[in-house]
């Protein structure tokens, strides 16, 4: 079992759950909001939310 976040933008004052941004292989993948551009580790106005969800496939 393996716990994972979900992330989720409130930007526009819903939920809206963040996308990746997953254009080079060697870097990273990074949630991005397509709206204002936040991520997890780049949130200036705090609008990132996590849900933290089980998997219970693995
Ligand atoms: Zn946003």
């Amino acid at each position: 079992m393996t716990i994972y976040r979900k992330w989720y933008c409130t930007c526009t004052g819903e939920p809206v759950e963040l996308t990746c941004n997953e254009f080079l292989e060697d870097e990273p993948v990074e949630l991005v909001c397509e709206l204002c551009g936040a991520t997890p580790s780049s949130d200036p106005r705090r609008t990132l939310i996590f849900r933290e969800l089980d998997d219970w496939e693995d």
